[in-house]
């Protein structure tokens, strides 16, 4: 895939740019590494100076970034907007507690190891590559980048082939807030130069948002080298819709949920099973939104739902569609991509689902709602957990027992009850299964690209 900004909702190539020879390369990393040497003896109140500056700039230049993002990769403006507010936010998030998340853990007894004195410390990693996807160009960075710096790690980000210009733009705020040359670097490569960057002794760690494939390439390098990484992966997320749930507020919810993002959302919400009792009344009003969406210009404020980011993502969208109504599934609404230029593809419910059809087990990275009818508790367990994902899931109930029980029974490494699954910096954010390891965000996030290195004093 070259390296190129190319407008989605035109399919017109904007910009391209050459990407980095191994020489190149070569050198970032050289200066990554050395610059390490010296990040890492800063304190904290240095590092949030420049952290609390680069969300100074954010906030300030709020239009530039979003129209960044709105360009390459086609979300609303509206959503960029917010998007570029809360990358400021997450950056003063870390500005304000980094210190108190790393800092010394004493054991209490130390007599109890035979020492005068014992504790674990935080210690930074040193260089660590984070390859990132263009679904939300700037937030997914930025939840690796606040903490990694706030933390003395210095940062390479190998961003999607499709967002140089946003991943540029990011290194730029970083070197005008005031970190050191070499804190934080853009490489534009492919992303077959990746291995090299992952053998280099150099590079100590790695982090990766995007498809299970590349997730399973990253890790099987860093498994290889033995080297840490973070792995957030697609999702599938079921929301379970039961008797007792608020139904205006549920499909309210549903709606944003799915079309969020354009649909290329990790934890948007994918697969709605609903309780038979409630069946018909949610998906009425459900369908009846989904089909008045307006899809158009990202850049036009009336538009709800833009253009798919890339070519070949409408195209996976469309085959896992057409798949399903070729097996026997019925599209409530959409379904079928519009003549015309740009990648758009309608708000589409499809219903009908069977365990054969790839839709069953596959993540459909676009605003397409699987709907589910079930007959109790037990089956809508049984199907949102169905599946080889695990990130997030939400489910709407007002009894209590219910809520205990999807909390504890639902296979995700998030459950929202009565709301829809977000990230938020001051909560944990991961999968299990095939959905990735590891934690970005809150306490958990900044840690994971530390040495926890035990002391014992005698
Ligand atoms: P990818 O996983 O291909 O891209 C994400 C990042 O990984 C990009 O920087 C990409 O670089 C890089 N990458 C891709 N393959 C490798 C590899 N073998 N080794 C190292 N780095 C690699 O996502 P796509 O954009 O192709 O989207 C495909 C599907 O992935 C979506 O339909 C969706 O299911 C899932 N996805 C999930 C996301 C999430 O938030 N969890 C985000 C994006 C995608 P380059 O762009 O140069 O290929």
């Amino acid at each position: 895939m070259a390296i190129a900004t190319i407008n989605p909702a035109t399919g017109t190539t904007v910009e391209t740019f050459p990407e980095l020879n191994d020489a190149e390369v070569e050198q970032k990393i050289g200066i990554a590494c050395e610059r390490w040497r010296t990040y890492r003896n800063t304190g904290f109140d240095e590092r949030a100076e420049c952290m609390r500056a680069a969300a100074d700039l954010f906030e300030k230049e709020v239009d530039v970034a979003a129209q960044l993002m709105s360009t390459e990769m086609g979300k609303t403006l509206a959503a960029a907007h917010d998007e570029a507010l809360k990358c400021a936010h997450g950056m003063r998030y870390y500005a304000d507690h980094a210190a108190e998340f790393l800092a010394d853990e004493p054991l209490a007894d130390a007599s109890a190891v035979g020492a005068r004195r014992a504790l674990g410390r935080y210690q930074p990693l040193g260089v660590v590559l984070a390859v990132m996807p263009w679904n939300f160009p700037m937030w997914q960075v930025m939840r690796f980048a606040a903490p990694a710096l706030m933390a003395g790690n210095v940062g390479l980000l190998k961003h999607a082939s499709n967002v140089p210009r946003c991943a540029l733009y990011l290194e730029d705020v970083f070197r005008r807030a005031g970190f050191p040359e070499g804190c934080f670097q853009a490489l534009l490569i492919s992303s077959r130069k990746v291995e090299s960057i992952l053998r280099d002794p150099r590079v100590v760690a790695a982090t990766l948002t995007g498809s299970e494939l590349a997730g399973r390439s990253v890790a099987a390098i860093c498994g290889d080298e033995v080297k840490h990484t973070v792995m957030e992966l697609g999702g599938s997320d079921p929301f379970v819709v039961m008797p007792s749930a608020d139904l205006d507020r549920a499909v309210e919810t549903a709606v944003a949920a799915r079309v969020q993002n354009n649909g290329q959302s990790c934890i948007a919400a994918k697969r709605f099973i609903v309780h038979a009792d409630v069946y018909d009344a949610f998906t009425e009003r459900f369908v009846s939104r989904m089909r008045g969406l307006k899809v158009g210009d990202p850049f036009d404020p009336a538009t709800e739902v833009g253009p798919l980011a890339t070519e070949q993502g409408r195209a996976d969208v469309e085959e896992l569609v057409d798949d399903a109504i070729a097996a026997g599934a019925t599209a409530l609404c959409g379904g079928r991509r519009p003549d015309g230029p740009g990648w758009f593809y309608p708000p589409t419910v499809i219903t009908g689902i069977t365990r054969d059809m790839r839709v069953f087990a596959e993540e459909v990275f676009g605003p397409v709602a699987s709907l589910y009818r079930v007959a109790d508790i037990e089956e809508a367990l049984e199907i949102a957990n169905a599946t080889s994902f695990g990130l997030g899931s939400n489910a709407w109930t007002n009894d209590e027992t219910e809520q205990e029980r999807f909390i504890a029974d639902l296979d995700a490494g998030q459950v929202f009850i009565n709301g829809r699954t977000t990230s938020y910096p001051e909560l944990p954010f991961g999968g299990v299964k095939r959905s990735g390891y590891g934690r970005e965000l809150a306490a958990h996030g900044i840690r994971e690209f530390c040495n926890l290195k035990t002391i014992w004093m005698g």
